[in-house]
């Protein structure tokens, strides 16, 4: 019987024990799953340990530390990973995703502010159509590319970037420094589903947000870090972005006395655009502890040294 070890705290614990365990009868995984487990013993550590890390080095014997989350920046400072680790790909947390994004994106073309507050009056110009609408995703993994494509479906016109090339059915895509350019003078609306890296924070900075077309919108549910705030203040405050929607902020919960929450270019969510579902998410945990019991390679595992 394997040992499977729950750093998480108290109620994911008791939200996610009956899909687990329901996943791995399905997956014919033979598991016990608890929170005390001597680290010397565990198969497998889930891990989500709320704020802050957990000492992972007494696990000298777990085979994969499997995460339940799709962000890895705080997990991979974690001295004491050093067992492989998987972070989350889940099928209900790309369709969150891939709602939230479609529906901010939505909400700014079709002007929909201006109808819901009354500001537009009996004033009848309509949006453009989609297909005239240009639309930039930074990110083309399973987030981002999941978002392009439901919006290319759509008929937006959808421009992408990535680290590496990429090829997405009816997505233009591109990739390095040049490419950035390009994707950013085009994009109208703008959304960032890039990962936090060294190489990635402040990719929206006085330089870039000036390439972009004026009034343009942008959408963060990535990370705060990939945004410069002051310089995000300044080209809302100048015109030069029109409104920016963010999910994400460098200090979270985003400090009470911050200027994005009266700014009146600015929507913030609080870190809702997509949370990891258990029900979905339990198949995944219990694939991989199949796979890496059956001598396959893990799914999902987190090259370490580029930080996602
Ligand atoms: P992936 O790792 O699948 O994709 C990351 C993408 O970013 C890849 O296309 C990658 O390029 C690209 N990328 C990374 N570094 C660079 C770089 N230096 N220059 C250009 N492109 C780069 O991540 P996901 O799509 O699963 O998730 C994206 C992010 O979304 C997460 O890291 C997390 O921060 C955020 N997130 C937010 C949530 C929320 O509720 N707000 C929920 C879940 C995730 P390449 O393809 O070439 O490797």
């Amino acid at each position: 019987m394997l040992k499977v070890q729950m750093i998480t705290p108290a109620e994911v614990v008791a939200n996610w024990s009956p899909h687990l365990e329901a996943a791995f009868e399905e997956a014919g995984v033979t598991a016990k799953l608890g929170t005390d487990f001597d680290p010397e013993e565990v198969d497998y550590v889930i891990y989500a340990p709320g704020g802050g890390s957990a000492d992972l080095s007494g696990y000298v014997n777990t085979k994969a530390v499997l995460g339940l989350w799709a962000g890895v920046e705080s997990i991979i400072k974690n001295e004491t990973l050093t067992q492989p680790y998987a972070r989350m790909v889940d099928e209900g947390l790309t369709e969150g995703m891939v709602e939230w994004v479609t529906g901010h994106v939505l909400r700014h073309h079709l002007g929909m502010d201006a109808h819901i507050t009354g500001r537009a009056g009996w004033d009848h110009s309509p949006p453009p159509l989609a297909r005239h609408r240009k639309v930039g995703i930074l990110g083309l993994g399973v987030l981002g590319s999941a978002s392009a494509q439901a919006l290319a479906r759509l008929n937006f016109a959808v421009a992408g970037w990535s680290r590496s090339p990429k090829a997405l059915p009816e997505v233009a895509c591109f990739h390095g420094d040049a490419g950035l350019a390009q994707v950013l003078e085009q994009s109208e609306i703008l959304v960032l589903l890039l990962p936090s890296t060294p190489e990635t924070e402040n990719t929206l900075n006085a330089e870039t947000l000036a390439r972009m077309p004026e009034g343009a919108v942008i959408l963060n549910p990535g990370r705060g870090a990939l945004i410069d705030d002051d310089a995000l203040l300044a080209a809302l405050d100048r015109g030069q972005v029109g409104h920016a929607t963010l999910d994400t902020f460098r200090v979270e919960p985003l400090p009470e006395d911050h200027p994005f929450w009266a700014h009146p270019h600015v929507t913030v969510t609080p870190h809702i655009a997509s949370e990891t579902r258990p029900e979905t998410a339990s198949t995944v945990v219990a694939e991989n502890i199949s796979r890496v019991e059956a001598r396959q390679p893990l799914l999902h595992e987190v090259d370490k040294s580029r930080g996602y």
